[in-house]
C-alpha cells in the first residue's frame, strides 16, 4: 500500500515509517500540514496516517478537506489529544479510526489493516436496493438477474451508485464519467441514462433511476 504519514515528530515518523516499510508498504512522510496537503492532492494514496498537532495546523482539517472533495481514502488519526470530545471530533471529521499516543506499533499495524480492509470491502460492492454492483469484477445484477452493460454505461452507473441519493447534474456527470469539463452541447448524458434505465429498471416494479427535471439525475431507492 502507498501510505502518506503526516507527522512532525521525527522520532515517531521514523519509527512508524520504518515499521510500515518492513511490512512491505511504501511510505512518504510529510512534516507539515502544507506539505501534507500538496502530497495528498497530488497523488493517489491507499491510506493516510495523520497527526493532529502539526506546526501549521490540525491534521484533521486535511481529512475534512479531502472528504469535502469527495475523497474516500482511509484515514487514521494519530494524536496526543486524547479527550473524548477530541476523539469524537476526529471520527465525525472524516477519520476512519483514531489512535492516541503513546501507542505500540503492533496496535497501529492492526488498526491499519482494519481500516484498509473495511475500505476495500466497501469499495468492492455497491448496493442500492436490489441493485448490486461488483466493482472489481465489473458485474451488475438487479434482483439477482445479471445486467449487461457497456463500459461507459457501467462507469456511469457506478458513479451514480457511489453517489446514491444525491442529485447529479449533467455537467458533473460529464466531468466525472467522460472527463469533459465543458458541455459538448449534446444530449449524451440523457441518451446514456435512457440506455441504463432500459437495462436496470425496465420490467421491475420499482424504478431506481430518477430524472430531476431541470437539474439532473439521481439513483435512489425511494419509498413508495
Ligand atoms: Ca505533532
Amino acid at each position: 500500500m502507498r501510505i502518506l504519514l503526516v507527522e512532525d515528530e521525527r522520532m515517531i515518523a521514523g519509527f512508524v515509517s520504518r515499521g510500515l516499510v518492513e511490512e512491505g508498504h511504501r511510505v512518504e512522510v510529510a512534516g507539515t500540514l502544507t506539505d501534507a496537503r500538496v502530497a495528498a492532492f497530488s497523488s493517489p494514496w491507499d491510506l493516510l496516517i495523520v497527526d493532529r498537532m502539526l506546526p501549521d495546523g490540525d491534521g484533521l482539517s486535511l481529512v475534512r478537506e479531502l472528504r469535502r472533495n469527495g475523497s474516500a481514502v482511509p484515514a487514521l488519526c494519530l494524536t496526543a489529544m486524547d479527550r473524548v470530545e477530541e476523539r469524537i471530533a476526529g471520527l465525525t471529521g472524516g477519520a476512519d479510526d483514531y489512535m492516541v499516543k503513546p501507542f505500540s506499533f503492533a496496535e497501529l499495524l492492526a488498526r491499519v489493516e482494519n481500516v484498509t480492509r473495511r475500505a476495500t470491502h466497501s469499495a468492492r460492492e455497491i448496493v442500492v436496493a436490489d441493485l448490486v454492483i461488483d466493482v472489481a469484477a465489473r458485474r451488475v445484477t438487479r434482483a439477482g438477474k445479471p445486467v449487461q452493460l457497456t463500459t461507459q454505461e457501467f462507469n456511469l452507473l457506478r458513479y451514480l451508485a457511489e453517489h446514491a441519493g444525491q442529485v447529479l447534474t449533467r455537467a458533473r456527470l460529464l466531468d466525472a464519467v467522460w472527463d469533459m469539463r465543458f458541455d459538448p452541447g449534446t444530449n449524451m448524458v440523457d441518451v446514456y441514462m435512457s440506455y441504463i434505465r432500459a437495462k436496470i429498471d425496465k420490467g421491475f416494479e420499482k424504478s431506481l433511476l430518477h430524472t430531476v427535471r431541470g437539474v439532473g439525475y439521481v439513483l435512489e431507492d425511494r419509498p413508495r
